[in-house]
């Protein structure tokens, strides 16, 4: 008989652990609280873990077929000075890209549903028990060789097993959004490249990102007391700040998506027959662009190493004691980054640093 799993969350990493067990001959039903699944948030960067998970679940060619690839990333000040720049590919050959979250999403959720994954909508999950339930809003209780609490960085399912060790936001917020490509003055050069802009004096950043030929992702981040986060959001005090980005920035979405930067620890990866992944188990701050590849990642090796087993309960903990090392230094990265956001005085930033390398080369194996 087939083997089952109850997932809760249809984001990327419960879709990517939801395919890689369908494929493996599991019967997996996904319960997604939101009407109709879709991605949040505006563009994505994938570095070469996350493009060689998609390869894995051959969500490729869907994902990438819109995409863009940046020659260079740039550091600028808030006139446009250049403080920095660092080329692509990476070191080594590595890549990052980036598109736009619904084509990511879109390519995964087509991929889950090839592989016969059961999606319901409208599921919201509230709990879970140790022996392999999960109990949705509805009142109803499934039950599974495998349940797995994919359901974000509030996750009810975590919550209610106790796992949470830590759940630290900081003081920085981001704004982030589509705009038309066709915005930017320029076609090349500058105009191509990701490029983080910095208001040293205001404590602003903006962060300047083309996601394919027609969309343009934009973060807008600064402390989270800072009079330019309050809604609805005023360009004129964005392109006084960055006077450079003047086209970009003259008109803004009233009410884009914001969130703080946050990092989340576990006591444990799982209870039981139960796994936390994702945001849920080890979410961290943007800074390095690697929360959706190291929850891909995670999730792609948590389907393989249970499906390899027999007991759920030992792949369990195998899978956390071979992922939980390099996810915890990824954290680290991130929070480092967070502490030295904004550039110092005399600061360049030309060089891609070998510990944020590191998890880039974190693909599968074959
Ligand atoms: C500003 C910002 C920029 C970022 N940029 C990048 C980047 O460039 N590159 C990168 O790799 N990462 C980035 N990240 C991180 C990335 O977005 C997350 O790590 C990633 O989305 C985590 O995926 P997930 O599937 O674990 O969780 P989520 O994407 O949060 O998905 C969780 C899913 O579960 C559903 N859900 C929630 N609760 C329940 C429930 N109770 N029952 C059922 N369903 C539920 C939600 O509706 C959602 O569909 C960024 C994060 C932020 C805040």
């Amino acid at each position: 008989m087939n083997r089952t799993a109850e997932i809760a969350g249809a984001g990327f990493a419960g879709l990517t652990v939801a395919t890689e067990l369908a494929r493996r001959g599991w019967r997996v039903r996904v319960h997604e609280q939101s009407p109709e699944p879709r991605a949040f948030g505006a563009g994505i960067f994938l570095w070469e873990n996350g493009l060689q998970v998609l390869n894995e679940l051959g969500a490729t060619d869907r994902a990438l077929s819109r995409y863009h690839e940046a020659s260079l990333w740039e550091e600028c000040d808030s006139a446009g000075s250049q403080l920095g720049t660092r080329p692509f590919p990476l070191p080594g050959g590595l890549r990052m890209i980036t598109l736009t979250r619904q084509d990511l999403f879109e390519a995964l959720h087509e991929q889950a549903v090839a592989a016969g994954v059961e999606i319901r909508t409208g599921s919201r999950a509230i709990a879970a028990g140790r022996d392999g339930e999960l109990v949705t809003a509805d009142g109803r209780r499934w039950t599974a060789d495998l349940v797995v609490g994919a359901d974000g960085i509030r996750s009810a399912v975590r919550d209610s097993l106790g796992l949470l060790d830590e759940h630290q936001v900081f003081d920085f917020g981001l704004y982030r959004f589509l705009v038309p490509l066709d915005r930017a003055p320029g076609r090349d050069g500058r105009w191509r490249n990701y490029v983080n802009y910095w208001n040293i004096a205001r404590k602003r950043r903006v962060l300047y990102v083309p996601c394919n030929t027609e969309d343009l992702y934009l973060l807008l981040g600064a402390t989270a007391d800072d009079s330019a986060l309050r809604l609805p959001l005023d360009p004129a005090v964005w392109t006084a700040s960055f006077p450079t980005l003047e086209p970009v920035l003259a008109e803004l979405p009233e009410a884009p998506r914001y969130d703080r930067y946050e990092v989340v620890r576990l006591t444990r990866w799982s209870a039981g027959r139960v796994a936390i992944v994702g945001d849920a188990a080890h979410a961290m701050p943007p800074t390095i662009g690697q929360g959706a590849g190291t929850a891909m990642m995670n999730a792609l090796n948590l389907a393989r190493i249970v499906a390899a087993g027999a007991d759920v309960e030992l792949a369990l903990d195998t899978w956390e004691t071979e992922n939980r090392g390099l996810t915890e230094h990824t954290q680290r990265e991130s929070v480092t980054a967070v502490h030295d956001l904004f550039p110092q005085a005399g600061e360049t930033r030309d060089e891609w640093r070998e510990d944020t390398l590191v998890v880039a080369k974190n693909v599968p194996k074959p």
